[in-house]
C-alpha cells in the first residue's frame, strides 16, 4: 500500500473562462477492456504501451490534486477500470481523500461478481454499469467478446452490497436493439435501478457498424416509452448531463445523455484525465494537457500538479459540436478518452 500525502485544501475553486466551476473529474485508469463494444471501440485496436500508462501512485496523486482544487466529485473509469491490475488500492486511497463526497465509477460489470463487495468497503456510494441487451447472442455481437451471463452476475453482487445507486447506461442502436427499450426498462424497474439511455457519440473511426445509420436520438427513445410508460418529469439531478423522468409508480428513474440533441455545455462542471495524463477539458475536442510529464518530472510535488491544472482551466472551451455526417474530428475512442 502506498500513501498519496496529506491534504491541503486550497481555497480557490477551479474556474474557467466561461464561469462554470469545474468539481467534477473522470478519472480513466486503464485504457484496455475484456470488451470490444461496437460503438466504442474498432474490433483491433492498439493500446497504450504499459510504461505510459500512469501508476496507481500518480493516479492517487492526481486525485488528491483535484480534491485539494475542491473537486468533490471523482469517476474512476476507462476502458474497464476493473481490469486495472490491483486497482481496489487506487479505490482505497482516493476513498480516503477528505473534500471528496462522491467516489464513484462506470463499468462494464463483468469484475463485480468478485470485486463489488470491496468496492462498496472503499467507499464507492454509486455505480453505473453499462447494459445494452439482455439477449445473449445480441450481447455477444454488441460487445464482441463479453457474456451476458457474467454482467448479469455483476448487476446481481452489486445489488447484492447495496451501492446506494446503481444506474445502467444503455446506449441504443438502430436494428440492432432499440426493440429492447422496453426490456431495458423493465429490467431496471424490476430491480430498483436507474436507467440512462445515451446518445452515441463519433469518437474515433469504428469497423462494423455505421454511426450515422445507426444514430437514434434520445427524443425518439422518450416518444417511445411514453407509449409504454407513465413518465412523469422530476427536478432531481445527478449534476451530470442527464435529464430525467421518472417511471410512474416505480423508483426508477430515466436519463438522456443526448450529446447531439441537447447540448448540456453551458453547465459542464467536469473534466477528464486519460489513462497516461492526458487532462482533457472538453470530450469533443482534441487539445489536453500532460498531467503525466508533470507527475514525473516533479514527483510528489502536489503544488506544480495542482497550479498545471490550475492553468489548464483557461483552454477549456465553450462547447463541443459533434457531426456524424463526417469522419470523426476526434481521433480518440472512448475506451482512451474516459466515459
Ligand atoms: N468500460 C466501462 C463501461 O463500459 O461502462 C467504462 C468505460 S465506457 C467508455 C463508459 C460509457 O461510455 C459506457 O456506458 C459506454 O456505453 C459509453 N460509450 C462508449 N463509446 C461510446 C460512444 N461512442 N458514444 C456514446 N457512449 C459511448
Ligand atoms: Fe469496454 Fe466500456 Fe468500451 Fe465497451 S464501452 S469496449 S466495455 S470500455
Amino acid at each position: 500500500m502506498y500513501n498519496i500525502g496529506m491534504y491541503a485544501p486550497s481555497e480557490k475553486p477551479l474556474i474557467d473562462s466561461f464561469g462554470r466551476s469545474v468539481t467534477y473529474v473522470r478519472l480513466s485508469v486503464t485504457d484496455r477492456c475484456d470488451f470490444r463494444c461496437l460503438y466504442c471501440m474498432s474490433e483491433d485496436m492498439s493500446f497504450v504501451p504499459r510504461s505510459q500508462v500512469l501508476t496507481l501512485e500518480e493516479l492517487g496523486q492526481i486525485a488528491r490534486a483535484f480534491t485539494e482544487l475542491q473537486v468533490t466529485k471523482i469517476r474512476i473509469t476507462g476502458g474497464e477500470p476493473l481490469v486495472r491490475k490491483n486497482v481496489l488500492q487506487l479505490f482505497q486511497e482516493i476513498g480516503k481523500l477528505p473534500g471528496l463526497n462522491e467516489l464513484v465509477l462506470t463499468t462494464n460489470g463483468s469484475q463485480l461478481p468478485l470485486l463489488a463487495a470491496d468496492l462498496r468497503a472503499a467507499g464507492v456510494k454509486r455505480i453505473n454499469i453499462s447494459l445494452d441487451t439482455l439477449r445473449s447472442y445480441r450481447f455477444r455481437q454488441l460487445t464482441r467478446t463479453g457474456k451476458l451471463e457474467k454482467v448479469l452476475a455483476g448487476i446481481d453482487a452489486a445489488i447484492e452490497v447495496g451501492f446506494e445507486k446503481i444506474k445502467l447506461n444503455s446506449v441504443i442502436l438502430r436494428n440492432r436493439n432499440d426493440d429492447e427499450i422496453d426490456d431495458l426498462v423493465n429490467f431496471a424497474i424490476e430491480r430498483g435501478l436507474d436507467i440512462s439511455f445515451i446518445e452515441e457519440m463519433p469518437l474515433g473511426e469504428v469497423s462494423g457498424h455505421d454511426r450515422k445509420e445507426d444514430f437514434i436520438s434520445s427524443d425518439e427513445i422518450k416518444t417511445h416509452l411514453n407509449q409504454s410508460f407513465e413518465l412523469i418529469p422530476t427536478t432531481e439531478t445527478t449534476g451530470g448531463p442527464s435529464r430525467y423522468l421518472k417511471v410512474q409508480g416505480t423508483q426508477t428513474r430515466i436519463g438522456f445523455i443526448s450529446p447531439h440533441s441537447h447540448n448540456f455545455c453551458s453547465s459542464c462542471n467536469r473534466v477528464r484525465v486519460t489513462a497516461e495524463g492526458r487532462l482533457l477539458l472538453c470530450l469533443g475536442h482534441e487539445h489536453s494537457v500532460d498531467l503525466r510529464k508533470v507527475v514525473r518530472s516533479h514527483p510528489g510535488n502536489i503544488e506544480k500538479l495542482k497550479q498545471t491544472i490550475r492553468d489548464a482551466m483557461k483552454l477549456k472551451p465553450e462547447r463541443h459540436e459533434f457531426d456524424l455526417s463526417v469522419k470523426p474530428v476526434i481521433f480518440r475512442h472512448m475506451n482512451a478518452t474516459g466515459g
